[in-house]
């Protein structure tokens, strides 16, 4: 696959699956923005080692995705792009009564809302190159619920939504719009809930992740950002030229149950 001269932006790309969704871009090609709202020095090194490794020119720009201002001005900073990866996610778990309403808040700004923002920013550009992939990381919880996951299911239920009309008023012009929607990944934000899950269910790590994460993975094996980047790179291909508006599950038969 060959994504030479193609920009992408990738939301929430300093650690986990944006990263990983970067780096196969990078690897395949293509010009990489990264973006977290941290910018620390780290980030920077991060983009720099990146585009040493794959030959291409990758950047860092800060910009908090819970921001609709922020995400319409990390486009324009970027100078538009090619490919739209909107990645950027937080989590938290409660009941209905004991969401924390901020907590709600922020999940449907940063995971839902700020894909509205940058693909309303990209789209012009797009249009005018007549070529463009949008691609949304929404979730196995984009298409099924699990209980003590209100914002997050609302809010990845939004993004494929979201996805099914970005590809409608966009179709026949060379752009396309899909959703992936991957089971359990080990990243960070995985990490962190299994603590949670050890001391909720007494049980050791090994057992937890086997038992609980993942027992709706028939599988019973994580999916890696490795296998969310290919998926990416494979909706940046002339294969998937006529795929959208759709999602893509990797998810270990997560939602064929
Ligand atoms: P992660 O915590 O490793 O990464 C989240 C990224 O988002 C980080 O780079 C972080 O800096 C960034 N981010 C968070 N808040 C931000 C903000 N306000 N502005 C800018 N960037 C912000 O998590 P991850 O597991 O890699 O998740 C990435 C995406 O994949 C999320 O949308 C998540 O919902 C989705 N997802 C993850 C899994 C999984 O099992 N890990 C499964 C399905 C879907």
């Amino acid at each position: 696959m060959d994504l030479k001269g193609k920009t992408a932006i990738i939301t929430g790309s300093n650690s986990g699956i944006g990263l990983g969704v970067a780096r196969e871009l990078a690897r395949a090609g293509a010009d990489v923005v990264l973006n977290s709202f941290t910018d620390s020095s780290e980030d920077h090194d991060l983009a720099r080692e990146l585009g040493a490794e794959f030959g291409v020119s990758a950047r860092y720009i800060k910009a908090d995705m819970s921001k609709g201002e922020d995400c319409r001005a990390l486009v324009e900073e970027a100078g538009g792009c090619d490919i739209l990866v909107n990645n950027a996610g937080i989590q938290h778990v409660a009941g209905i009564e004991e969401f924390p309403v901020e907590k709600w808040n922020a999940i449907l700004a940063i995971n839902l809302s700020s894909a509205f923002h940058t693909t309303a920013a990209a789209l012009p550009g797009m249009r005018k190159k007549g070529w463009g992939r949008v691609v949304n990381i929404a979730s196995a919880h984009g298409l099924t619920a699990s209980p003590f996951k209100s914002a997050y299911v609302a809010a990845k239920h939004g993004v494929v939504g979201f996805t099914k009309v970005t590809a409608l008023e966009t179709a026949g012009q060379g752009i396309t719009a899909n959703a992936i929607c991957p089971g359990y990944v080990l990243t960070p934000l995985v990490e962190a809930q299994i603590p949670d899950q050890m001391k909720k269910h007494g049980m050791d790590r090994e057992t937890v992740i086997r038992e609980v994460m993942l027992e709706r993975q028939p599988s019973r094996q994580f999916a890696t950002v490795e296998q969310i980047g290919g998926t990416t790179v494979f909706l940046c291909s002339p294969a998937a030229d006529q795929i959208t508006g759709t999602t893509i599950s990797v998810d270990g038969g997560w939602t064929a149950l």
